[in-house]
């Protein structure tokens, strides 16, 4: 294992003031960038890929449901400036590669040398104390261990850790226990599974047309994969679709149409659903995958699962596209003190603002580098999508809010670090009881009466951090009530099924 210092002083020789590290490239370490960089606190970025927004431009073939002005950081915007560049106006909300070519790589070129692609960032712990050693960790500057494209291995010295590394890289298994599925590793190498957003009308057509495709999930991944696959059925008869999903109701997929504040996602939900509707796309309710077993000639798999009915065998499928979510990635944090929620591994006071079994909006209480701390590892911050661990619904707006915050904090600026905002449309759709009912989204109301019914209204919630996390008002909210524990009440009620 080579061993070199291209980044800055050894850790262990320097004395110096050690720069804040962010890791990941992607639009929330970038944020933070910016953020640094406008404060002129020293920092490095981080990026394992060979280019920034390496994790976003693996679905760069996808439309985001955000418009620009949600995406854009205001410190990013402001650096971004004096080069002629503004933030885009299209009435679209970007692809995934154009957030990665529009904005995050003219970003990275303004934030200059201070972001190094190919540095995958293998490990954090404290100068001189294992993860066993509690006194004095606070004295400590923070050991970031790196690996660098060609293999060699590196340590710096860190004031601060920023960790923006997403949760892309750590896509879930099938099986419904969060393990993998007995044979899935098998049927992987094969080539029968995929993950998440193969560029089904593109690069990977032809693996589709003609073939039985079985999406396994319920996020918006799975969406938008069988909406594409959709678009090659129709041209070609021989496609077959079949989605399946553990829970008994697609509903919080289907979303609420009209009322959902990002319009781009209402519609791909009720695509979706008139799929299901016209029989296009065959649903599978209830099936917790167990197993998969390939066929004799290994073109094809048979997913064996377990339902309310007992055993039940998907079979003959050349194509599984694999869309459970996705989780973080704790073993590069394995030397901290982290105080993490039991379920979601998310930092502990996010975890129930977010958790997916008592809403499904992408609407969050107003939290800023409070939640976001751990109070055993003063200085390190999970953010970004990272942050909501395994829940699903992170938006970058909630991230770039985390990181002014957060760099705030860092900064010795405690007004502005407490002084919390998200601005984001009104609304009052998110566990709340002006929401559409899923009866009411089953007969084809489009829209709930209060908030819902007017066109979205930039407002800020403002949270001085020790009041607010209660408050679930604001946000860009899906138009469906509750989370999995709604899908429960929604199964009990004929009238909500889907078809
Ligand atoms: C298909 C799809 C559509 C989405 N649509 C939207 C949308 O419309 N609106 C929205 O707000 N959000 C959307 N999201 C969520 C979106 O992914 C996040 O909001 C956003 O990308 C999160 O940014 P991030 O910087 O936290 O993480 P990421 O974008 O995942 O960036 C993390 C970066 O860290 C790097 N990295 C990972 N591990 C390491 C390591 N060990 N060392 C160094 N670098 C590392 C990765 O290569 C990556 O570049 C979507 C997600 C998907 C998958």
């Amino acid at each position: 294992m080579a061993v070199r210092t291209l980044l800055s002083t050894p850790f262990s020789t320097s004395a110096g003031d050690p720069p804040v590290v962010v890791i990941g490239a992607g639009p929330v370490g970038l944020a933070a960038a910016a953020h640094l960089s406008t404060r002129g606190l020293p920092f490095l970025v981080l990026e394992a890929g060979d280019s920034v927004g390496a994790a976003v431009a693996q679905w760069g073939h996808i439309r985001t449901f955000t418009p620009w002005r949600y995406i854009v950081d205001s410190a990013a915007e402001k650096l971004l400036a004096p080069t002629g560049w503004s933030v885009p106006t299209t009435r679209r909300s970007p692809t995934g590669a154009e957030v990665v070519t529009q904005y995050l790589t003219p970003l990275a070129g303004v934030l200059g040398d201070r972001v190094h692609t190919g540095a995958r960032v293998v490990a954090v712990s404290r100068e001189g104390l294992d993860r066993s050693r509690g006194v004095g960790r606070e004295t400590r500057p923070f050991v970031v261990r790196i690996q660098h494209r060609d293999g060699a291995v590196e340590d710096v010295r860190a004031r601060a850790v920023l960790d923006a590394s997403g949760t892309w890289g750590q896509q879930n298994p099938l099986g419904s226990s969060g393990l993998p599925a007995l044979g899935e590793q098998v049927a992987r190498a094969a080539g029968r599974l995929t993950g998440p957003l193969p560029d089904v009308l593109g690069a990977d057509r032809a693996r589709f047309a003609g073939r039985t495709t079985l999406v396994v999930g319920m996020g918006h991944s799975a969406a938008n994969t069988l909406v594409a696959l959709a678009e090659i059925a129709r041209e070609n008869r021989d496609t077959r679709l079949v989605w399946a999903i553990r829970g008994t109701t697609a509903r919080r997929l289907f979303g609420g149409g009209a009322a959902d504040d990002l319009p781009d996602r209402g519609r791909l939900g009720s695509d979706l659903q008139g799929l299901v509707s016209s029989g296009a796309v065959e649903l599978v309710r209830g099936f917790a995958t167990r197993e998969l077993r390939l066929g004799p000639d290994a073109t094809t798999v048979d997913l064996v699962g377990d339902t309310a009915e007992g055993e039940r065998t998907i079979a003959g499928v050349h194509n599984v596209v694999g869309a459970t979510g996705f989780r973080p990635d704790l073993d590069i944090l394995a030397e901290l003190r982290l105080d993490l929620d039991i379920g979601l591994q998310a930092p502990r006071a996010i975890g129930p603002l977010v958790d997916p079994a008592v809403h499904s909006c992408g609407s969050v209480p107003p939290h800023g580098w409070r939640e976001l701390a751990h109070d055993a590892e003063p200085g390190f911050f999970v953010v970004g999508m990272k942050s909501y661990g395994r829940a699903p619904t992170f938006l970058i707006t909630t991230g770039n809010e985390q990181v002014r915050s957060v760099v705030a904090h860092l900064a010795g600026d405690h007004a502005a670090a407490d002084e919390v905002q998200l601005v984001l449309p009104e609304t009052g759709v998110c566990s709340s009881g002006n929401a559409l009912t899923d009866v009411e989204v089953g007969s084809g109301v489009t829209s709930a009466g209060g908030s819902c019914d007017a066109p979205p209204r930039a407002a800020v919630e403002t949270s001085s951090v020790s009041q607010s996390l209660e408050r679930l008002a604001v946000g860009l909210a899906t138009g469906v009530p509750d989370g999995r524990l709604g899908d429960e009440l929604s199964a009990s009620h004929p009238a909500s099924q889907e078809e």
